[in-house]
């Protein structure tokens, strides 16, 4: 490629706290009535005198670790002035030159290709109150239950080289955040909104990297609209430049109904915040053994269950990824697991195979989960303390099918009232009348009848054709309401035929 993009990201996110970043209002994305969340403090009286909020200066720390930043010891907030509507007190708090967490890393997936982005920083400052402007344009309102909830700030290093990149990075990151439980990053919801950064540059004399100029695409609320802008800009810069156009530096917008990015303002004069530290609150300072402790508990990131569940469990890397992006699932998973890998150690008879037994327990509970589960669920998400069935009885049921005492044709009528109503399995199959049919004169009743009703299929299979005896099994399972045993019906199927041939 005779042009390179780079491009850099910078995300903003609503942390999960309780009350916002510098005042008890409540921190609440979902407050319906403008304006009830709010007091002298995130107003910007004067006299006002802002507190940190101790619990969004622990998580953006947390975040921090679960990327690798260093954190520093010393940390302050200083004041970024500037004037807009929605910011009552003429200036936003955030952090200018000593950041909570400097530096650090995240590895994304490209299409089966690692790639390690850097992350120049991550800081804490405080959201901005929300402008509404009426339909016909003639004024505006503003809501401020937004403004001053903690908001952490990531940017990352110029390293990202195409948009499924940009797109995986947002991704891994929104993932981190829920793991840690810092933020539900909703994007929709504004929880998670990006920015992109992004030139195209020649590959000048001695392999070296020229810059082009930075085009900034602001606003994009989506991980598609992440992927789609930077792809559209890639394509339009690149075409410009070979035609001998000058890009502008300015500021664009997304347009997801067209699937092109627009041009929103020009790049006016480079803004002096006019930083200072902030007088109001006092520096702030972690001890190494404070630190120490904080990443004893950033837990098992994804990046690390994804490789343990697809060793631990043999998962291919598709339906690894499904508990992992989804927790509570993979959680509920490795319950079962641990129920079933206790059955089948405490199993009488042969204990050579107890390990391949395990593996093939594991991953039909794992088939069950993600495929019929999330089936019956459809788009909602997965959530423990919703689903009624408990562990043990999901595992009791991965066994009876194992043990082929009921058929996958029972199995979904039994999963359905589990999903519904929890319950034993067992006592299910007894109380519905769902129990196995394996007795073999029961199901040789059932199969004379079927060849008597359906004799054009069975001369059908005795000249030749295959299609015949499937639709034979079929008739008996239909028969039977999917209760007699199928290796069974296919057995007697085929003695019963070949004795009305001879
Ligand atoms: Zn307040």
């Amino acid at each position: 490629m005779e042009y390179i993009p780079t491009i850099g990201l910078e995300i903003h996110c609503e942390l999960k706290t309780a009350s916002k970043m510098f005042c008890s209002c409540p921190n609440d994305p979902d407050a319906k009535e403008p304006n009830t969340n709010i007091c002298p403090v995130c107003l910007g009286h004067p006299g006002t005198l802002p507190v940190a909020n101790a619990e969004a200066i622990r998580l953006t720390r947390l975040v921090g670790l679960a990327l690798n930043s260093e954190i520093l010891e010393h940390s302050k907030f200083d004041r970024k002035n500037y004037f807009y509507p929605d910011l009552p007190k003429g200036y936003q708090i955030s952090q200018y030159d000593r950041p909570l967490c400097l530096g650090g890393c995240l590895e994304v997936n490209d299409n089966g290709q690692i790639k390690k982005i850097g992350i120049t920083r991550v800081h804490l400052e405080e959201d901005t109150g929300k402008l509404m402007h009426t339909e016909n344009k003639d004024h505006s309102l503003v809501d401020f239950n937004r403004g001053g909830v903690p908001l952490m700030e990531l940017v990352t290093d110029p390293d990202i080289e195409n948009s499924n990149q940009a797109r995986e990075f947002v991704k891994e990151l929104q993932l981190i955040l829920r793991y840690l439980g810092a933020s539900d990053a909703d994007m929709e919801k504004g929880q998670l909104r990006v920015e992109v950064n992004i030139s195209m540059g020649k590959i000048g004399a001695g392999g070296k990297k020229q810059l082009g100029t930075k085009v900034e695409i602001k606003n994009l609320n989506s991980l598609k609209a992440v992927e789609g802008s930077v792809a559209y800009e890639i394509g339009r810069q690149t075409v410009m430049i070979k035609n001998g156009q000058k890009v502008a530096q300015e500021t664009r917008g997304w347009n997801e109904f067209t699937g092109q990015t627009f041009s929103q303002r020009e790049k006016e004069e480079a803004n002096d915040y006019r930083y200072f530290p902030e007088p109001d609150i006092p520096p702030l300072t972690i001890t190494p053994e404070e630190i120490k402790k904080l990443k004893s508990i950033v837990g098992e990131l994804p990046a690390k269950k994804r490789i343990r569940f697809a060793h631990q469990y043999r998962l291919d890397a598709p339906t690894a990824e499904i508990f992992v992006a989804n927790r509570d699932l993979g959680e509920y998973f490795e319950k079962a697991v641990s129920e079933l890998e206790e059955w089948a150690n405490n199993e009488e008879g042969d204990k050579s195979n107890t390990e391949a037994e395990s593996r093939d327990l594991a991953r039909l509970c794992a088939n069950y989960l993600a495929t019929d589960v999330l089936g019956i669920l459809q788009s909602a998400p997965f959530r423990e303390d919703n689903f009624p069935a408990t562990p043990e009885n999901f595992a009791e049921f991965i066994c009876l099918i194992h043990k082929k005492e009921i058929s996958s044709k029972i199995a979904k009528q039994v999963l359905a009232q589990m999903a519904k109503f929890g319950g034993d399995p067992t006592q299910i199959i007894r109380d519905k009348g769902l129990s196995q049919i394996s007795s073999k004169g029961e199901i040789g009743k059932v199969v004379i009848q079927v060849l008597a009703e359906n004799e054009k299929a069975a001369a059908d299979w005795r000249a030749g054709k295959q299609n015949a005896f499937q639709f034979l099994i079929g008739q008996v399972l239909a028969a039977t309401r999917g209760r007699a045993n199928p290796d069974m019906v296919k057995d007697i199927l085929l003695e019963k035929l070949s004795e009305s041939k001879s």
